[in-house]
């Protein structure tokens, strides 16, 4: 039986990318599974403290090896805003819709449009923690296109591509993915781990 590892979310497709990825060296359970019903606060103001702060908890409740991920759009223009206020820009309950729309608002006639999004994951793992971190650059346009994705997907577009990310398929976006970036360097290192200790 492979060791239980958890990753500190529900959202199903994500789960599914990790699981394919890791294959049979670990059992990635959800949050769900774990038995973890509770909303894990992101409390801090920066994504490694965030992502820390998660699987500290996770760790503490389950006592299982765990992972966990945040991941924020950093503006230049805006000095790195969003960043880690991302979910809740245009406030707590923000609908990505409303935050769009005042990142828009904020960059109105900027000339610098450069962002980037940038994912931090923490792996708690036998007592030791390992940050892994993903960057995918590119630029905000001046109005939403396309209708996939979530969150600012329709207003970024990654740099070597000339549509946002809101206009690609799931797999045309991992092929730029911030996340898919940090997962990868996450999934090396737990292949390395395994070997190491069989
Ligand atoms: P979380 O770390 O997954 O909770 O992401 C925080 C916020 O960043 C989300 O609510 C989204 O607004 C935004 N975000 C994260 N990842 C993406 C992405 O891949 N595309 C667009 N927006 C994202």
């Amino acid at each position: 039986m492979s060791p239980i590892l958890v990753f500190a979310t529900n959202n199903q497709n994500k789960v599914q990318e990790i699981k394919l990825a890791v294959g049979s060296r670990f059992q990635i359970i959800t949050l769900t599974e774990a038995g973890i019903h509770t909303n894990i606060p992101e409390p801090f103001d920066s994504l490694h403290a965030n992502a820390s702060e998660k699987s500290r908890v996770i760790f503490a409740l389950t006592g299982k090896n765990c992972f966990s991920e945040d991941t924020g759009l950093e503006v230049d223009f805006l000095h790195g805003l969003p960043g880690v206020k991302s979910a809740r820009f245009a406030g707590e309950k923000a609908s990505a819709q409303e935050n769009i729309d005042l990142l828009l608002k904020k960059m109105n006639g900027a000339g610098n449009r450069n962002a980037r999004f940038r994912t931090v994951i923490s792996l708690r793992l036998d007592e030791a923690e390992h940050f892994f971190e993903g960057i995918c650059e590119g630029r905000i346009t001046e109005t939403p296109v396309g209708t996939g994705g979530f969150g600012y997907d329709a207003v970024f577009i990654p740099n070597g591509a000339d549509v946002t990310f809101a206009e690609m398929t799931p797999e045309e976006k991992n092929n730029f993915s911030h996340r898919k970036k940090a997962t990868e360097k996450l999934i090396a290192f737990l292949h390395t781990h395994g070997k190491n200790k069989s």
